[in-house]
């Protein structure tokens, strides 16, 4: 039976978005979800359970669009990597995972998240060479067991890396070559059958633990694998989320192999809809962006991770002028070395102005918090339940300290909130109704327990993975002469220039 028990949250300051203004309001919940929010002295019923938010100023929950739990374990393991160097570097970061490993790496991203004021994130996921029920399990269960709102979806695709990118291969010695023919995917049959069985026997509360379907890279798979990825997303009614046009050797990969755009090809094969997201969107062009307007579509924003791995940065104002729904990401810790949503959002600011100094260009900060709130919560397919604190949506609030020094003083809690918060005054974070974190701590968890068995499983893997590393090592001059030469493709100048003078 539905929990209805009922909590009222006296004396705190509730965010207005657009208001840049923080009123003293009451909250009153009942179970998972908000029933009103109204002036100080709500009737509440006598058996309501208070909880005193006496100087704090609560948020919605941020909610991370496009993140990858596989990651938190190989935090730092790079530096000075482009998006094709950290793929190349996959099998060492994350290879040769046990189950329990794939929980571990998931639950320590679940609590950064919590204690950064994140209340859920879409997590696609990777396992070799095809997703598994144990494995996914595993990632749903540590969700669940923080209690994080996530969508999971497996990440799967038809063909290696070395396979997607035209002419890779040919500059790799023999030697080389039989080495990564080794890392062979499953066969698309296997991934999809595997894929549906997880969807048909999902166990997890679908409204804090979803699944979703995500084909990694448009050209990593064959259209025929993209379109039975559609298809069963359909079927079963979940999110669909792949990367688009993240870096400029993808997008030229793309026009080589399509004759267009990843975009407009995806659309072509009937991949937009009202379900897809498009992780990145660096290099879309102005078409592409209206292509996924058209389709009501979204994109998920990770601005710190486009900065890291030198992809570039996203053209939001068109977006938001096209009328394109964005959501705003971390990206995986091996891309973006946290998972600190109030990061994102500051670099997200920074990454608009950056682009040039015409201010009615650059993201206002009720923008980029409406991104990171309502946006990211219908990347997710949950545009009306999470990301506002109003009637009929789920409690999931962060309570932040007016004592801690960001906020002393509070002139306009919309700005601070993007410009001066880094996590650290979080004291309270509340998703569907109960406490997660408290007094800054994760309830119920041993976080030093937990950093010595990450240790362990960190000394396991490194000696696991120690051939994956040298092949790494052996890969990595070759790659990072060949992509960023890609990139070079002198058919772009015109489309670089037009990218830059939005
Ligand atoms: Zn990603």
């Amino acid at each position: 039976m539905a929990d209805k028990h009922m909590t009222i949250v006296r004396n705190g300051r509730v965010l207005d978005i657009n208001g840049h203004r923080a009123p003293l309001a009451d909250i009153l919940i009942k179970g998972d979800t908000i029933a009103e929010v109204g002036p100080p002295g709500l009737a509440a019923p006598d058996d309501a359970s208070m909880l005193d938010a006496t100087d704090r100023l609560i948020h919605p929950g941020l909610i991370n669009a496009h993140t990858h739990g596989h990651g938190n374990l190989s935090k730092g393991m790079g530096d000075r990597w482009t998006l094709e160097l950290l793929l190349t570097a996959a099998p060492w970061i994350s290879g040769n995972r046990s189950a329990e490993d794939k929980y571990l790496t998931t639950y320590i991203g679940a609590l950064e998240m919590l204690m950064k004021g994140c209340t859920a994130c879409y997590d696609l996921t990777v396992e070799f060479p095809q997703p598994t029920p144990e494995g996914l399990g595993a990632c749903g269960k540590a969700y669940a067991d923080a209690g994080l709102r996530a969508v999971v979806a497996p990440m799967v695709a038809s063909h290696t890396f070395y396979e997607a990118i035209p002419g890779l291969l040919d500059v790799l010695p023999a030697g080389l070559q039989r080495d990564v023919e080794r890392l062979k995917l499953a066969p698309f049959e296997a991934s999809i059958a595997a894929m549906r069985q997880v969807l048909s026997d999902w166990c997890f509360d679908r409204e804090l633990v979803c699944p979703a379907v995500a084909p990694t890279i448009p050209h990593h798979c064959s259209d025929e694998f993209m379109v039975a990825c559609a298809q069963l997303a359909r079927e079963f009614g979940v999110g669909l989320h792949t990367h688009v046009q993240e870096s400029k050797a993808q997008v030229i990969v793309g026009l080589k192999k399509y004759g267009k755009t990843p975009t407009a090809h995806l659309q072509d094969i009937g991949l937009l809809g009202p379900d897809f997201v498009a992780a990145h969107g660096v290099w879309l062009d102005a078409d592409d962006i209206q292509r996924l307007s058209d389709h009501g579509a979204s994109v998920a924003h990770n601005p710190g991770s486009n900065m890291l791995l030198g992809n570039g940065i996203a053209a939001v104002r068109t977006m938001l002028d096209r009328k394109l729904n964005v959501g705003i990401g971390t990206d995986g810790a091996s891309c973006c070395d946290n998972q600190n949503m109030y990061e994102s959002l500051r670099v997200a600011a920074y990454g608009s102005n950056a682009r040039g100094p015409d201010t009615d260009r650059w993201l206002k900060s009720e923008e980029i918090l409406h991104a990171a709130t309502a946006g990211s919560a219908r990347a997710l397919g949950f545009a009306d339940k999470l990301g506002r604190i109003a009637k009929g949506y789920k409690a999931d609030l962060v309570f932040l300290d007016l004592s801690h020094v960001n906020w002393i003083p509070c002139n306009d809690p919309t700005n601070q909130l993007v410009h001066t918060e880094d996590g650290s005054a979080v004291h309270s974070v509340m998703v569907g109704g109960k406490m997660r974190v408290v007094n800054r701590r994760p309830l119920g968890v041993d976080l030093s327990a937990l950093a010595k068995k990450a240790e362990a499983t960190r000394e396991r893997l490194s000696a696991l993975n120690a051939s994956n590393k040298v092949l790494f090592e052996r890969l990595q001059g070759l790659v990072n002469g060949f992509c960023p030469g890609l990139a070079k493709t002198p058919y772009h100048i015109d489309r670089l220039a037009a990218h830059y003078a939005r």
